[in-house]
């Protein structure tokens, strides 16, 4: 029996102390709690990897304050489209889905294709035909609806700018401030399996059915019991562009690097390099555990078996 090891995030950005009122300060810590709790007891009941990320993302995209499931952003033409994915590490089976409308736990949907489809990725109407074929939960639009998600949107519907989570900038004001309100968690189980997951309503008034990293295996998520399981949260077209999570794996498989040595390169070198801003949570076959991120903020938490504890914003 190994260490068991969890950890979520809930996107990362330019998430500083002096923007926060303590009332929503204090709403995320309990909604980062709660999911680290409840996916943590799957795993100390003797629970697996996998099951385990898909706990602790069904209530982070049931809570209205991320960017996943209900409170996802606005589209260009006012709608959510959503995207998740999932992976075993234990035998690198996955399921994604991109584009998704109405479907209340995307990440319910991915796992679905991961076990019974022939597939391993679907996008759009089609992932909503075989929702409503394996009878996943779906909602109606008003369910996905927050206000403040809605206010964002509608300060740039009209403009070509489109926008990262919380910001309503223009392209280059993005390069400076920017907040990232995806949501991920990977987990290490008693035996040694790892499984990562990702869920994302994406960017604010994103058009032409864009795609980020998230539902990307190798870009936003990864699993492998060899190396490593990641998520990511950041700037999705950067991730994309540096096959990020695979390239923690690739490091630690050929070049012999500890997890926290090539998520340190990755992040802090590779990603930096190419101004993609964010951060990404880790975890091996032993249970060791990173999370790690370029941005001044990054929403996280870390429990496991050794005793180890953390939930927090700010770097
Ligand atoms: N990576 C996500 C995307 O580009 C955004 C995020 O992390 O919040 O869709």
């Amino acid at each position: 029996m190994s260490n068991f090891t969890m950890l979520i995030h809930g996107g990362a950005g330019t998430i500083l102390k002096e923007d926060m009122t303590p009332a929503l300060e204090h709403a995320y810590l309990e909604g980062l709690q709660m999911a680290l709790s409840v996916s943590y007891a799957v795993l100390e009941q003797g629970g697996t990897a996998i099951n385990a990320v898909k706990a602790a993302l069904v209530l982070l995209e049931d809570n209205v304050l991320f960017n996943a499931g209900r409170g996802a952003v606005f589209t260009k033409k006012g709608v959510q489209e959503m995207d998740a994915a999932i992976m075993d590490g234990s035998d690198l089976s996955a399921g994604a889905v991109a584009g998704v409308r109405n479907v209340r736990n995307p990440i319910e949907l991915a796992t679905e294709v991961m076990r019974n489809s022939n597939h391993v990725f679907l996008s759009g109407k089609g992932a909503n035909d075989f929702a409503i074929k394996q009878g996943i939960k779906l909602e109606p639009d008003e369910y996905f609806f927050s206000q403040f998600r809605y206010d964002q949107w509608k300060a740039i519907r009209d403009s070509d700018n489109y926008s990262l989570d919380h910001t309503n900038h223009h392209l280059e004001e993005l390069m400076r401030d920017k907040k990232f309100g995806t949501i991920g968690a990977v987990a290490c189980d008693s035996n040694g399996n790892v499984a990562a997951a990702t869920s994302t309503g994406g960017m604010t008034n994103k058009k032409y059915g864009r795609i980020g990293d998230s539902p990307m295996i190798g870009a936003g998520t990864y699993a492998n019991n060899a190396t490593c399981a990641i998520s990511c949260t950041g700037h999705g077209e950067i991730f994309i562009r540096s096959v990020a999570a695979y390239d923690v794996s690739c490091l630690m498989e050929y070049k012999g690097l500890s997890l926290r040595e090539a998520m340190d390169k990755v992040v802090n070198e590779k990603l930096v390099k190419m101004q993609g801003e964010g951060g990404m949570i880790g975890v091996d076959a032993k249970g060791n555990a990173a999370m790690i991120f370029n941005s001044a903020g990054m929403y996280r938490g870390l429990k496991s078996s050794n005793g180890l504890q953390e939930v927090s914003i700010y770097k």
